[in-house]
């Protein structure tokens, strides 16, 4: 599935016994497609990029679960939006996911709370072709690219699942 440059070298690294974390680390990619069935905010982190079709406008969420040495939140999936220019650092958090959830904070702005309904709303959205949906996927326990087709379906990498 992934036959990305990108995808291809970080197996031969993991091939030479490279750290999965340095490999990452060293390589900021964030590499969008189309969103497969089975990738959504309850099971995959990452940024999701919605587009209307009717406006064109686009909004970029990301699904991020911060580390467990947090002072806010620990372990947590914090919903956020892009505000700014830097797709790496310009987020906003206004809600947790959690148990198959969409929890917004209680200081989320309205039209935070909108975007919270639309997201709830993903997949009938776009069956009526009114949004389409672009994602970069990352493991729900560390944050890390995911590259393997098994980890891209399931949203954790190998090495966190082998720790659970
Ligand atoms: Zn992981």
């Amino acid at each position: 599935m992934s036959t990305s440059l990108y995808a291809q070298a970080k197996e031969i690294l993991l091939g030479m016994g490279v750290d999965e974390g340095i490999i990452d680390d060293a390589v900021e990619k964030q590499e969008f497609e189309k969103r497969p069935e089975y990738v959504s905010l309850f099971t995959h982190n990452g940024l999701f990029t919605v587009k209307s079709l009717r406006t064109g406008d686009h909004r970029t969420f990301r699904v991020k679960t911060q580390p467990a040495d947090s002072n806010f939140a620990p372990g947590k999936r914090v919903l956020s939006y892009l505000y700014g220019p830097n797709n790496t650092q310009d987020y906003r958090g206004f809600a947790f996911i959690e148990d198959g959830r969409i929890l917004p904070w209680r200081s989320a702005s309205a039209v935070c709370k909108q975007y919270v309904t639309m997201l709830e709303n993903l997949d009938e959205h776009e069956r009526c072709n009114r949004i389409e949906v672009h994602v970069s996927t990352r493991c729900r326990i560390c944050n890390r690219t995911l590259t393997t087709p098994e980890s891209v379906k399931s949203g954790i990498g190998p090495i966190c699942e082998g720790r659970l």
